[in-house]
């Protein structure tokens, strides 16, 4: 009898199970992919298209074109609900899902304030919507025809709100010189880009200096702050998507108090071992922040598991890499690098940083390259 796979999301995680079932198929077995969106974008690159260095479809994996190398079926609709007694999902197109093994790599989402204040919010998860939503505001920014500033304030003072804030600013400035962008960051925390070493946020503050953005840092959103902006860039910490919060559409599988699927070190559910998530949308052992990294290396071992459970074999246990080396595009053709306690900028750093990230999205659209196991990424 055939057994169905179900990977849900097009996650990161998911184009290496597809590059890897490409390769090497387990025969009697089904595999199909649930996603809202067809092109999914490279977080990686996702600055670099936003400050204009790099089109929509250069930092995209087309997944229908994947799951067709992979000889796998591709379902255009999201997930609305799942009952793992009865192994199922219920998917928006109306369809339910008869699954043997689930893969959840759905990544997260944003929830931006709602209220009465004048700025537009862009939020920057899903990463998915963020193209059209960010095309009609730079649409409506060409054709703006008064001659007031633009205020455009950034609310996270992560990697995320960092660097989108700084590739926007490019942007606008580039699409209309004749125009006053004017830039803010506000941060909650009393550091910008916490976690990294003094060094790359010595580097990151010059940066914004000369970007000439106002940076605020231990200060809460409050209203006032979107009434005195024209666009806010929304980057806060990622969230689950809402039916992962709702308890009566996830059927008893174990979430934390958050919302994001608990997985063991072997990336399965704790409460249903044929359930396996990964990337943002799980919550590992000890939870881990939310990148593109994790989820990237996640995928190999997930790909390699999955093999496993159907063919009996042994599975592998995912562990998160300690450091890796960061890269933070500053778009002014530079990159800040760093990696455990040390860092450095400069132009070498945005090369490499691009030659990285292309390599990344090149695996997955050229039929000639063979599935490398040891793979590079950056953040
Ligand atoms: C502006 C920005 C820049 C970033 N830059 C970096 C970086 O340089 N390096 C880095 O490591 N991290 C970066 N991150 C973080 C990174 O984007 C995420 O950690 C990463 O995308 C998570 O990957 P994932 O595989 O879990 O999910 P995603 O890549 O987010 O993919 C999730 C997929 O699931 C689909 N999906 C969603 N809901 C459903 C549903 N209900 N049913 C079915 N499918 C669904 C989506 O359409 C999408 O295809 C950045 C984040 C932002 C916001």
């Amino acid at each position: 009898m055939t057994r169905r796979v179900v990977l849900a999301g097009a996650g990161h995680a998911h184009a290496h199970v597809l590059k890897a079932w490409a390769g090497l198929p387990v025969a009697g077995v089904e595999l199909v992919v649930v996603s809202p969106h067809a092109l999914a974008p490279y977080s990686g690159m996702v600055p670099g298209w936003l400050g204009g260095t790099y089109r929509f479809e250069d930092i995209v994996i087309d997944f229908p074109r994947l799951c067709e190398r992979a000889g796998t079926r591709w379902i255009k609709a999201e997930i609305a609900g799942l009952d793992p007694q009865h192994q199922t999902l219920t998917l928006s197109n109306g369809e339910c899902l008869q699954y043997d093994y689930l893969s959840l790599n759905v990544g997260s989402t944003l929830v931006p304030p709602r209220g009465a204040f004048r700025a537009q919010i862009l939020p920057m998860r899903p990463l998915a919507d963020l193209h059209d939503r960010y095309e009609e505001m730079l649409s409506q920014w060409r054709h703006n025809a008064g001659d007031q500033p633009l205020r455009v304030a950034a609310v996270g003072g992560g990697a995320a709100g960092f660097e989108s804030l700084l590739a926007v600013l490019r942007r606008l400035r580039l699409e209309r010189p004749d125009r006053v962008v004017q830039g803010a960051l506000i941060t909650r925390s009393p550091t910008i880009l916490p976690g990294y070493p003094l060094g790359a946020q010595r580097a990151a503050l010059k940066c914004l200096q000369e970007a000439g953005v106002d940076l605020q840092l231990g200060t809460a959103w409050c209203d006032s702050i979107g009434d005195c902006s024209d666009w806010v860039l929304w980057a806060t910490g990622a969230q689950p998507h809402a039916w992962q919060r709702e308890p009566t559409m996830l059927g008893g599988l174990a979430v934390s108090e958050q919302g994001f699927v608990q997985v063991d070190s072997l990336l399965q559910s704790v409460s249903h071992p044929n359930v396996f998530a990964s990337g943002d949308c799980a919550q590992w052992v000890s939870p881990l922040p939310k990148a593109g990294v994790y989820a990237v290396r996640m995928g190999m071992v997930l790909a390699q598991n999955l093999q496993a459970v159907l063919t009996g074999g042994p599975l592998n246990a995912y562990e998160p890499q300690s450091e890796f080396l960061s890269l933070l595009a500053t778009a002014d053709g530079k990159a800040i690098a760093s990696r455990g306690r040390w860092s450095l900028s400069g132009r070498w750093a945005f090369w490499l940083k691009d030659y990285i990230d292309r390599d990344f999205i090149r695996r997955f659209s050229s039929l000639e390259l063979p599935y490398a196991q040891a793979q590079g990424e950056s953040r």
